[in-house]
């Protein structure tokens, strides 16, 4: 008999045998509130009757159309809609399957269209598992550990982390353009540099958002050496931060935006945008694969802004996001194990730290269980895993907001 292999870390014992809006349900029919959305990929929510029935229609008509053999209707439809949110100007789409993938795309597109060869990630990044987006990826060493020599050709500078370090905002942001500064010094020349690659959210490094000031900061620089500023929007894109994609908080356009997670409500679906004058430096042949734009994945991904478009879901999760980080911090302000609460939109997380602001993860990982068992699914996330983070669906009500803080309450409760 064969089993699951333990390399699988499964946050939580249920067993999902089905989902509806932002409820799964186990085999035993108990709902549980689902504030993990798959990782924040179920943005309409678990079976939206829309995203349902538009691919069931596309399951009978054509489930493979491979784009590089055929093109089809949903991916042409698909780009089209795509066109009306993406920023201005970055109207060409290539699509994969996973965040990793597009992530390598970005790196394949930027290091062909510059001729340079040497990427500059931030310390505490996320971008995938792969051999070349886990070389950009440092949230933490067991994603890492045993696993390397990675892609080559990574240099990292520091992200600004407020919280981490005790300071204000500014103070971060200054010290962080600072190294960057020194890094293009004095570790990786500017005339090598292919592209910055940022979250506009750090996301698993542990949910700290980007000051603007530091994200202006990327772009000034990145205008000034002819460096690209791709946007790791896998995460923060299609409305999860409250804005349509993660980088609108600061007003900065990306040269290479990527998108995956929320945009096809769990169906496998990913792509890149970029200018047409950037794609076109790409070589023809150079970026591909089998499953790549799959023809159901793109109708549900069209169904799904439907459904973002209709609902407001984006300013839903700018609203809800609101009520929710508001009901945390009143937690946080009874448990002081609870150091600080951060994040954008829905994205929200939940820092644990000891007396002395060490990081205190087996406080969170008990108020993680402690949720669960009382029907709140919830993920943890930064290097110590001592951040618990909530990413519901986007169409969660004030209702369901309320009913998840007073569970999170109870859970604290009992882990403190
Ligand atoms: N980039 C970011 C910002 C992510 O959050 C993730 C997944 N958590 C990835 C890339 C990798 O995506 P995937 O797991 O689909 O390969």
């Amino acid at each position: 008999m064969a089993e699951l292999s333990p390399a699988l870390k499964q946050a939580t014992p249920v067993v999902a045998a089905r989902g509806e809006g932002v409820h799964l349900y186990d085999e035993d029919d108990r709902p549980y509130l689902d504030f993990t959305a798959g990782i924040g990929v179920t943005s309409t929510g678990h079976c939206h009757p829309r995203v349902v029935e538009a691919a069931q229609r596309q399951v009978g008509t054509l489930i493979h159309g491979q784009y590089t053999t055929v093109m089809h209707r949903p991916l042409l439809e698909l780009t089209e809609r795509l066109g009306e949110v993406l920023p201005t100007g970055l109207d060409r789409m290539f699509y994969l399957n996973s965040g990793s993938e597009a992530v390598e795309a970005s790196v394949r597109l930027a290091r062909q269209a510059t001729g340079r060869s040497s990427i500059i990630a931030f310390q505490g990044g996320f971008h995938g598992r792969t051999m070349g987006a886990g070389a950009l990826t440092t949230s933490g060493t067991k994603v890492r550990a045993g696993i390397g020599p990675m892609m080559p050709g990574v240099t990292f500078s520091p992200f600004p982390e407020s919280y981490r370090h005790g300071w204000s905002q500014e103070e971060a942001v200054r010290f962080a353009l600072a190294e960057l500064d020194h890094v293009l010094a004095t570790t990786c020349a500017p005339a090598d540099a292919a592209a910055f690659i940022v979250e506009p959210v750090l996301g698993e490094g542990g949910y700290v958002p980007a000051p603007p000031e530091f994200l202006a900061g990327l772009r000034e620089r990145a205008d000034r050496h002819g460096i690209l500023l791709i946007a790791d929007e896998v995460q923060t894109g299609v409305g999860r931060t409250g804005r349509f994609w993660g980088l609108d908080h600061a007003e900065v356009a990306p040269d290479v935006l990527i998108t995956a997670k929320g945009l096809a409500s769990g169906f496998p679906l990913s792509g890149i945008a970029a200018s047409q004058q950037l794609m076109s430096r790409a070589w023809p042949g150079s970026q591909g694969g089998t499953y790549g734009g799959n023809a159901v994945a793109a109708a549900a991904a069209i169904a799904t802004l439907d459904v973002i478009a209709e609902e407001g879901l984006v300013d839903n999760a700018a609203e809800q996001g609101l009520r929710l980080q508001e009901g945390l911090r009143k937690v946080a302000a009874g448990h002081p194990a609870i150091g600080d609460v951060r994040g954008r939109g829905l994205m929200i997380g939940n820092e644990f730290t000891t007396a002395d602001g060490q990081p205190d993860t087996a406080t969170a990982s008990r108020a993680h269980q402690a949720a669960a068992e009382r029907g709140l699914l919830l993920l943890t996330c930064g290097p110590h895993g001592n951040i618990v983070r909530m990413i519901p669906p986007l169409v969660v009500t004030a209702d369901q907001v309320d009913e998840a803080v007073t569970l999170w309450e109870q859970a604290v409760t009992a882990a403190t």
